[in-house]
């Protein structure tokens, strides 16, 4: 197979140290003779690796000490509940910027009055919305950060009146946070910070236990924050790639060295996009996201589509199909995308104007 640059959206690109490091501990996992797929999540080796992944998350993003980082076995979508149930007890608020934030809205509203602060529906989400009220009376304001499938993304950690929380499922890890303006941030790993089957939540420990409605027990955020996520069997392939991830952000320098490349690589992307006669970005220029570049035919060029995107696989390019609710195209640059792929793309680009001028 010829070289290719994976620019999928999730399950996301990771580096190759990630993937050998993983390869290797299905095949013995930390000296113990036994595959990490059969290894026991008792066992002190395990439990090792599940104390320097809780590490590493606070040591990269400066987590504050009163706060608590917890792996849940399912997916974001499954998050959006989970903050809900332990969150809300009369109103919530949500920012809507897209189809992942809508469905966290969807989840709350069973479970108390909620209040849509502001949309950017009325242009397909092409915008963040701004110079909202968030409501004083509300138990949470929740936000989306980065919207995987509009590429917008909400670059500044907010000022809310009330405790926030945010999904970060698609930016986790690609700049630093202040988590210390945020109750929880949440996120699937499988877009910056591993692969799919685990997500991660950073908690303000004193944040919870406010709700009056029975928890169940997997549901209560409070039993995973005392049993180390390690209530029930954690998904320990998920977490291991995880930690593995993790590891390679700290050699790369963390979050900071990271957020510089996911700058740059953006940056010359879209400086392409804006270029290229035959090509126009969808998102709002202040609201481009560092992750997620989405691009259309530029008016005039509509009919070209199919033929770029054969032109662009036929050149290696992988994953590049726009959302179906936008179109065109995505090219999701996390933060184990090189330049080197994304130069492949806008060269891509180039030699298919040149051949269309
Ligand atoms: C992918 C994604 C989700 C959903 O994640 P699952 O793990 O598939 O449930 C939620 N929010 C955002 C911002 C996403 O990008």
């Amino acid at each position: 197979m010829s070289k290719v640059h994976v620019f999928n959206a999730g399950p996301c690109l990771l580096p190759q140290e990630v993937l050998d490091g993983a390869t290797e501990a299905i095949r013995e996992f930390a000296g113990t003779g036994v595959s990490l797929l059969s290894i026991s999540h008792r066992t002190k080796e395990w439990e090792n690796i599940m104390e320097q992944t809780r590490q590493l998350w606070k040591e990269l993003l400066k987590i504050p000490q009163d706060y608590e980082v917890v792996f849940l076995s399912s997916g974001a979508s499954m998050e959006f509940l989970y903050v809900a149930m332990n969150y809300l007890e009369k109103k919530a608020a949500y920012l809507d910027t897209g189809v992942w934030a809508n469905k966290a809205l969807k989840e709350a509203k069973g479970l108390g009055e909620v209040e849509c602060v502001a949309s950017s529906k009325d242009r397909n989400y092409s915008y963040i919305p701004k110079g909202y009220t968030i409501p004083s009376d509300a138990d949470y304001f929740h936000i989306t950060t980065n919207n995987t499938i509009y590429g917008t993304e909400i670059h500044e950690d907010l000022d809310s009146p009330v405790p926030l929380i945010a999904d970060m499922s698609s930016d986790i890890m690609s700049r630093p946070v202040d988590v210390s303006k945020y109750t929880m941030i949440y996120g699937g790993a499988q877009k910056n910070v591993g692969t799919a089957g685990c997500t991660f939540a950073i908690i303000k420990k004193d944040s919870l236990g406010k709700v009056s409605r029975y928890l169940p027990t997997m549901l209560d955020l409070r039993v995973h924050i005392d049993k180390e996520s390690m209530f029930n069997t954690p998904p320990v392939f998920s977490i291991y790639v995880m930690y593995l991830t993790l590891k390679w952000i700290k050699a790369q320098g963390g979050v900071e060295v990271i957020h510089e490349r996911n700058k740059i690589k953006a940056a010359s992307l879209y400086a392409e996009i804006d270029r290229n006669s035959l090509f126009t970005g969808t998102a709002a220029v202040e609201d481009r996201s560092l992750m997620n570049v989405c691009f259309v035919m530029a008016p005039g060029y509509e009919s070209l589509q199919d033929e770029f995107m054969s032109y662009a696989k036929a050149a290696g390019m992988v994953g590049i199909k726009g959302h179906r609710s936008v179109g065109g195209f995505r090219a999701s640059i996390y933060n184990a995308s090189t330049q080197e792929d994304v130069d492949a793309l806008i060269d891509c680009m180039r030699k298919f104007e040149e051949l269309h001028k």
